[in-house]
């Protein structure tokens, strides 16, 4: 706040200041004569202009006309100084006698380079032609000046020896500048051919900048963008209007509009700088900078729609003073926004700082205090179209920061979750070796054949050392019977392993079957062979048991997938411990009984030593 008030006071004390400046010039009566084929002496042009202020009441403010004016009126010579005047009510004259001291007649164009004057008009004395007076300024339509040109020329033709006055009467609300030049037709054209260049490319650029930001407002929706778009249409507009083009180009016969134009457009400036201000600065919601900036968008608001009632003289101050305002409070929201660590407020500074010196460069020229109006044109040309430049650069910082911010996240997120999978896979495979390690020991643990169900042979080898030494012990007999399926290959071969499985599965029935006794064990303990252990039962008990098995075998078919109704044989050995034997010796003879059960033609039962029963021929042996 405590800047809004310097600036405010600033600005107050150059409007007092104002009229020492054109007081200060020398009191002269007569006005030289200016040679105008003299090139040196047309540039020194402020040495002969006289001019005469009248204020409000006197006659020569009420004069419409030169013949109009009073006798003996009190000329004063500008000296060489331009003239400039800030807001007043009066009537400004001004003269100048020119004489043509070269050979042949010649043209000149007088040029007020100022093109907001209210009433303008010149008169070129002459007893040689009829010179009518131009009668313009921005209160007329454009087509009054004459010459379709944005500032105001006035043609001035003078034969050889002859010698005119011109007069120049203005009227015009606001400040007043009157910057004069008298140039040669050539010299107008190279003027206005330089500045044309600076213009376009001042003009295109912020255009080009204003309908990208606006596509890029449609294609992402974010208001910012608009707002910045906002914010060059009204800026350019702004200038276009100061500079006299929106007068020449978009409303030349609305003279009413184009008055109210300037601080129309002054008041949308202000507008858009706080929105686009408020969004690019990301103003944290409900804090002071955030009320204070909504506060001066209705401000901005109000003052536009004041603009369309009040007069000029009115408007033009308040929305001056207002976008000043405007300015400052938003250099100092974005000093704070920095402070916050907001990175990209620091361009959003920098290209304040320039538009503070755009800024001051306008008030000192809307106020009256700059004299030459081109050359703080070029310059607010050149500000603000280093602003538009920072800014859009600001706009690509703060794109910059959060696509990074995106690309953290994204980061962070993919981090996270590459942890996460491995965690996971790391638990998964450890709950894979516990559950091998828990399965292995299952199966060391298992005493019981899976496909059969029978005892396997690890339950033959923890209980046939026992059995043994029982007996041994106790005297009673212990028999072992090895049981093997007669050429149980071709069954596979031919029905398949699935039916293998089956016909082994029913063998295994047979043995459960016929191992009755409590204590008789039927182990399966290799692919097809099998092991009855009995105690307390001798060899003839044994061989009892295995015929009968055989026999059951032999004559139970089972039927095949195709079906074929297939009868298995099988062939047995059996061994009886004796005295002093150990466990691998009885396997060993049950095993070698076996053996010759095979070889003397299978499906047989072959006691130790003793081939005891020799079954019928079986239709697979
Ligand atoms: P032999 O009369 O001389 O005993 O002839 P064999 O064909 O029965 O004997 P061999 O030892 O040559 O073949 C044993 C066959 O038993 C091999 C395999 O096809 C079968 N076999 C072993 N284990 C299994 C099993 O678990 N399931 C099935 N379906 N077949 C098995
Ligand atoms: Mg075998
Ligand atoms: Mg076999």
């Amino acid at each position: 706040m405590a800047l809004i008030t310097r600036l405010l006071s600033f600005v107050l004390l150059l409007s007092l200041a104002g009229p020492s400046l054109a007081d200060s010039m020398a009191r002269q009566d007569r006005c030289p004569t200016l040679d105008v084929s003299n090139p040196s002496a047309r540039v020194r042009l402020m040495q002969y202009v006289c001019y005469h202020i009248a204020d409000p009441g006197q006659q020569a403010y009420e004069a419409k006309a030169p013949d109009q004016l009073p006798g003996g009126i009190e000329w004063t010579r500008a000296n060489g100084h331009d003239l400039v005047f800030s807001h007043t009510e009066s009537t400004y004259w001004l003269r100048l006698h020119l004489t043509n001291r070269s050979a042949g007649q010649f043209r000149w164009y007088l040029k007020l380079n100022y093109p907001l004057l209210d009433e303008v008009t010149f008169w070129q004395s002459s007893p040689f032609r009829d010179t009518r007076p131009i009668v313009t300024g921005d209160r007329r339509p454009f087509s009054s000046r004459g010459i379709d040109y944005r500032y105001f020329l006035l043609p001035v033709t003078l034969d050889q020896g002859e010698t005119t006055d011109i007069t120049v009467r203005i009227h015009s609300s606001g400040a007043l500048n009157i910057p004069l030049t008298l140039e040669t037709p050539q010299e107008v054209i190279e003027s206005s051919n330089h500045l044309t260049l600076t213009h376009g490319l001042f003009y295109g650029a912020v255009t080009i900048f204003a309908a990208f930001n606006l596509l890029l407002f449609f294609s992402s929706g974010t208001f910012y963008y608009f707002y910045n778009a906002f914010y060059m249409a009204s800026m350019g507009l702004f200038l276009f209007a100061m500079g006299g083009f929106a007068n020449q180009y978009f409303w030349p016969d609305n003279p009413d509009f184009a008055n109210t134009a300037i601080p129309l457009l002054l008041g949308f400036c202000a507008l858009a700088m706080t929105l686009f201000g408020r969004s690019f600065l990301e103003v944290i919601r409900g804090s002071a900078a955030d009320r204070t900036l909504k506060f001066q968008a209705w401000a901005c608001v109000v003052a536009v729609t004041a603009t369309l009632f009040l007069p000029y003289h009115q408007t033009i101050i308040s929305n001056t003073v207002l976008a000043l305002a405007v300015i400052a409070s938003l250099f100092v929201c974005a000093a704070v926004r920095w402070r916050q660590g907001y990175q990209p407020a620091i361009w959003y500074l920098l290209a304040w700082m320039v538009m503070l010196l755009g800024g001051l460069i306008y008030a000192l020229a809307a106020f009256g205090y700059l004299t030459d109006f081109l050359a703080s044109e070029s310059l607010m040309q050149v500000t603000i179209g280093g602003q538009v430049i920072l800014l859009n650069y600001a706009m690509v910082q703060r794109w910059r920061l959060l696509n990074q911010k995106l690309l953290d996240v994204e980061h962070n997120a993919r981090t996270e979750l590459e942890v996460q999978v491995h965690e996971r896979t790391a638990q998964l495979r450890k709950a894979m070796r516990e559950l091998e390690k828990a399965n292995r020991s299952l199966s060391t643990l298992s005493l019981n054949d899976a496909l059969t169900g029978l005892y396997n042979r690890r339950h033959l080898d923890n209980c046939l050392p026992e059995l043994c030494a029982e007996a041994r012990r106790t005297g009673n007999p212990l028999s072992l019977a090895l049981i093997d399926a007669d050429r149980f290959k071709s069954v596979n071969d031919t029905w398949g392993h699935s039916f293998g499985d089956e016909c082994l599965r029913r063998i295994a029935d047979v043995l459960t079957r016929h191992t009755k006794r409590p204590r008789d064990v039927a182990i399966r303990f290799g692919g097809e062979e099998f092991a009855l252990l009995l105690p307390g039962t001798d060899r003839e008990g044994a061989e009892k048991v295995c015929s009968e098995i055989l026999h059951d075998i032999r004559h139970v078919p089972i039927e095949s997938p195709d079906g074929t109704a297939v009868n298995l044989t099988l062939s047995a050995g059996i061994a009886e411990l004796r005295t002093a034997e150990d466990q691998d010796k009885l396997f060993r003879r049950a095993d070698d009984a076996l053996y010759e059960a095979k070889s003397s033609g299978r499906n047989r039962v072959v006691i130790s030593e003793t081939v005891i029963t020799d079954l019928e021929p079986g239709p697979a042996g």
